[in-house]
């Protein structure tokens, strides 16, 4: 069959000109990887537990489309019930479906210009106009910054790639700036050292807080992700979920996701050993020359005064550390490096000792 002349055009996916790139998963090589953000620890025994006892049935079955009681396990941590509770394939797909659900408007919907860089993908899919809004020169975000007339706000707190914090005082005053604008809090890494906005959803109907078990919880690989607010909130996002895929959680995911919730004690013991981990990540890069912007994630942003970032980079890459760059304005020269095991840091400050030292 002949291929159409035009094939570009007809072919033309919807959006999707400058999608999203996530950082490197190598296969084989055996790298210290602290690139994406992982929990350096494995998931709860009890989830393995839980995998491993996934009853045949379970699995020839389609699984509960509304995940109930995940959902009721969300909202029984959360203070909040299962109709304020939205569940999906990874916090990703969550936000994705918030966008198409919630955020797009008349005005621009907004987000720090430095800050998730899956959010400008996610607008141009959905064909939503966006305002990057600065952040201040110590990278802070400023929540008096996003214009009133705005149809929309969506940030990470703690922020990402930067690892800064807002208190709940500084998200109670953009909730309460933009009363008629959904305002999503992308909490991916709030169990590191925040406080999560959930506690405000009641006071505030506009307010959806998304977060997701692949980092305090180490599920990555498992893809669950949850949205949290007012029932009319998850009530447009399950529409689009169901004109969409009905099952985003397979049965196993959803036995799994359960199971470490349960084990609240694993995660309180593994999310504060990630803290105590960065805090001696940052005092041992700062005394090899770096600054490092005060984290509340389970990684760290930081800058070298002498060498650049694309070198350190590479240096890195070379002696086995991955590390992520981002070639962006304003954070061109920053290196953002998660929190590994005690073991995986250590090689990474030897790794950068021997690239300091040489000429
Ligand atoms: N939000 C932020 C700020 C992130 O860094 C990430 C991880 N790349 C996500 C959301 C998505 O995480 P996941 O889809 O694994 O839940």
């Amino acid at each position: 069959m002949s291929r159409p002349a035009c094939r570009d055009t007809v072919w033309r996916p919807l959006g999707g000109s400058n999608p999203y790139v996530p950082g490197e998963q190598p296969r084989g090589e055996k790298l210290v990887k602290l690139n994406t953000n992982e929990n350096p620890y494995p998931p709860s025994p009890a989830v393995l537990a839980a995998v491993s006892g996934t009853d045949p049935e379970q699995l020839r079955r389609y699984p509960d489309p509304q995940s109930e009681r995940l959902r009721e396990a969300l909202a029984g941590d959360a203070g909040l019930s299962p109709g304020e509770v939205f569940v999906g394939n990874g916090s990703d797909e969550v936000l994705a479906l918030a966008f198409m659900a919630l955020l797009k408007h008349d005005g621009p919907l907004c987000f720090p210009d430095i800050s998730y860089s899956f959010y400008p993908v996610w607008a141009d899919l959905c064909g939503i106009a966006y305002e990057a809004v600065p952040v201040g020169e110590d990278f802070g975000i400023d929540p008096l910054g996003f214009p009133a007339d705005n149809g929309g706000i969506v940030f990470p707190n703690p922020n990402a790639p930067t690892g800064l914090l807002l208190g709940l005082d500084a998200i109670r005053r953009i909730l309460e700036r933009s009363p008629d604008s959904v305002v999503v809090v992308d909490e991916a890494y709030i169990d590191f050292g925040g406080e999560s906005a959930t506690s405000l959803i009641r006071e505030f109907d506009n307010l959806l807080v998304v977060q997701t078990l692949s980092k305090a919880r180490s599920l990555a690989g498992l893809r669950v992700g949850a949205a949290m607010g007012h029932r009319d909130l998850i009530e447009g996002l399950d529409r689009v979920k169901n004109s969409f895929n009905s099952y985003p959680l397979d049965a196993i995911a959803q036995r799994a996701a359960l199971a470490a919730l349960e084990d609240r004690a694993y995660f309180e013991e593994t999310a504060a050993r990630v803290v105590r981990t960065r805090e001696r990540m940052t005092g041992a890069l700062q005394a090899l020359g770096f600054t490092v912007l005060p984290s509340a994630a389970n990684f760290v942003f930081a800058t070298h005064g002498g060498r650049p970032a694309v070198e350190l980079f590479a240096g890195l890459r070379e002696r086995g550390v991955l590390v992520r760059h981002f070639d962006r304005p304003r954070i061109g020269n920053y290196l953002r490096i998660s929190v590994g095991t005690d073991a995986e840091v250590d090689a990474l400050l030897a790794a950068l000792e021997a690239i300091l030292g040489e000429a």
